[in-house]
């Protein structure tokens, strides 16, 4: 089982081409940790509220299995956060969401227009599963700055085999269309869209989500792969814990919280630079989440942004 694993990350990661790359990154990404060279995550995920509207069997947060408590972060928290990516000049991505419906958080439009304000330069992006959205929150969600949303129409076998978009995502497709302002310049033979709508099935299988995916098995044994994600993306949960990668959906293994540090402190510390050189060596015993990961330890713009 586990070399029918290995092979197959293999296979995945790539050609020749891919594989020289991925070890340049490695290579770089080494030499700042031990410099210790200070950086930003290219990611913040934000959850404000831990729910979902969803019945996805790929996921641990849909409606009905969620083990996690109703977690509201509070504004105060929220403020302080904001404050501290104002201080540290942060303009990379930062995503009010992590594994929920970003959406069932009342509070969400006026914090985007918040975020907005304070972090001119950054990347506000939002993904939801489009179950309570309607085109006038889409215009709502733009007009307090949003950058980019997507729509994952989850949908289940049948409607999915025949194309079939739920009626309210549908309807915003329509009207989507009609618009000008949400499909941007034209450029070479596509437009640039803000809003980016997919249909998806319900009952995907995807990844093993560090072992939470409740339509994965186990993983025998971890495996020995590097994963760059810590150098990339860091998510913090309504109660203000700090983790390293989003698939550690209960934040069973936080780096911090947000109540008693910052962020920086936090992203910056020995402990996480030392978890980050653990990986890059392909070392995923190193945590219980990372060692029933099977993600394949690289997004091809974190590649493209160190230039290799
Ligand atoms: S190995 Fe998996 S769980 Fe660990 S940081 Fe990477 S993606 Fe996240």
């Amino acid at each position: 089982m586990l070399q029918k694993l290995r092979k197959l990350f293999r296979s995945q990661a790539a050609t020749p081409r891919a594989n020289a790359a991925l070890e340049q990154a490695i290579a770089l990404l080494q030499e700042r940790t031990q410099r210790q060279e200070s950086f930003q995550p290219r990611i913040i995920q934000l959850e404000t509220r831990s729910r979902c509207t969803g019945h996805c069997s790929f996921c641990l947060a849909s409606v009905g299995r969620d083990p996690r408590p109703d977690l509201l972060m509070s504004e105060t928290l929220f403020d302080k956060i904001l404050g501290e990516l104002v201080q540290w000049k942060f303009v990379n991505r930062l995503s009010l969401y992590n594994n929920n419906e970003p959406l069932m958080d009342k509070r969400i439009t006026d914090w985007l227009r918040r975020a907005r304000k304070a972090l001119p330069l950054a990347y506000l992006e939002l993904k939801s599963n489009g179950t309570i959205l309607s085109m006038d929150k889409i215009i709502d969600l733009f007009d307090a700055g949003l950058d980019m949303l997507y729509i994952n129409d989850y949908r289940d076998a049948e409607a999915f085999a025949k194309g079939e978009h739920r009626p309210n995502v549908a309807r915003i497709l329509k009207e989507l269309e009609a618009s000008r302002r949400f499909k941007g310049h034209f450029e070479r033979n596509h437009h640039f869209r803000r809003v980016i709508v997919s249909l998806r099935k319900q009952e995907e299988h995807l990844n093993t989500r560090a072992g939470s995916s409740p339509n994965r098995d186990p993983l025998p044994a971890p495996l020995n792969l590097p994963c760059l994600r810590p150098f990339e993306q860091l998510a913090i949960n309504p109660a203000g814990l700090v983790t390293l990668c989003c698939d550690d959906l209960l934040f069973q293994e936080p780096l911090g919280d947000l109540n008693q540090q910052t962020l920086p402190e936090i992203w910056l510390s020995s402990p996480y630079d030392r978890l980050r050189l653990a990986l890059l060596e392909g070392q995923r015993g190193v945590r219980s989440t990372c060692s029933q990961c099977d993600y394949r330890g690289y997004s091809h713009e974190m590649l493209a942004e160190l230039g290799v």
